[in-house]
């Protein structure tokens, strides 16, 4: 079973993950164990401080480390086997899904939250990964924890039901997933931001006919016409280090040569 720790100074914002959805049910089932952490519980002083102004002056406030370093001593203790320790931050490698699958791998993650400036420098020391979830600044580090959390937890084994649905998402070869459809086989509706009374005529949407056609056969290759399509045109950054098969690469060249076609 896979072990999380996340340390925060507001569990209140990262517990309601952990009780719906997915993620909940895989807690309640054992599949994952998480564990949130009051870093104040980890201080010594009667007003459970975990800030202080910087040395060197300047605005804001810093994290302090020796509540840190109590608390990963404690959770590592709590655990009885070493945790990689994933610091959030701004500064650090972008997580991605190829990201999240490495972590899927490890036994156990501790994340870090941070607050106000960020921690003292000195923290670095215990942490193994510091990942940034893109390139802005938030106020705190709850919600990359959770999103590193829900990234990583579904690639572990039994948390999604259907293994399949998670080979096939977004990224997970390379490729964007390709569109999905569910009942009914048609539904009106107007075009959005209509202006003209043209526009403004209720248009049927159609499920594409092969996806009704029963050929699975068919509906494969459709699927991957369509996630090879859609990642050339969306994000062909992607597609210089995707794993395609034969298929793919012949249906990225037919896709390509049309592109090119005068
Ligand atoms: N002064 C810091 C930013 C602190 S933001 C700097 O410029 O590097 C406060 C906290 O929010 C950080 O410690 C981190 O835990 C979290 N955080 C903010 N933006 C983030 C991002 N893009 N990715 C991951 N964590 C982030």
């Amino acid at each position: 079973m896979m072990t999380f720790d996340i340390v925060t100074i507001f569990p209140a914002m990262i517990e309601p993950q952990l009780t719906a959805g997915i993620l909940g049910r895989a807690a309640a089932a054992g599949v994952i164990d998480v564990k949130i952490h009051d870093l104040r519980d980890f201080t010594t002083d009667r007003h459970r401080v975990v800030d202080d102004t910087p040395y060197g002056g300047g605005p804001g406030m810093v994290l302090k480390p020796d509540p840190i370093f109590r608390a990963l001593d404690a959770i590592e203790a709590d655990r009885g086997r070493p945790l990689t320790v994933v610091l959030t931050s701004p500064q650090g490698t972008p997580f991605t899904q190829l990201e999240a699958r490495r972590l899927s791998q490890v036994r156990g993650l501790v994340i870090l939250c941070g607050r106000y400036e960020g921690f003292d420098e000195r923290i670095r020391e215990r942490v193994s990964e510091e990942l940034s979830i893109g390139d802005y600044v938030l106020t705190g580090g709850e919600l990359p924890a959770m999103i590193v959390l829900d990234a990583v937890a579904r690639l572990v084994p039994g948390v999604v039901g259907d293994e399949a649905s998670v080979a096939n998402d977004s990224f997970s070869r390379g490729l964007l997933d390709f569109p999905h459809y569910t009942r009914p086989v048609e539904i009106a509706t107007t075009a959005p931001n209509a202006r003209s009374a043209e526009a403004l005529a209720e248009r049927v949407l159609r499920v594409p006919d092969v996806l009704l056609s029963g050929n699975h056969a068919q509906i494969r290759r459709w699927r991957k016409q369509q996630a090879v399509a859609r990642t050339l045109e969306r994000r062909p950054d992607l597609l210089a280090a995707a794993g395609l098969d034969d298929e793919e690469r012949e249906i990225l060249r037919e896709l390509v040569a049309q592109r090119d076609k005068p």
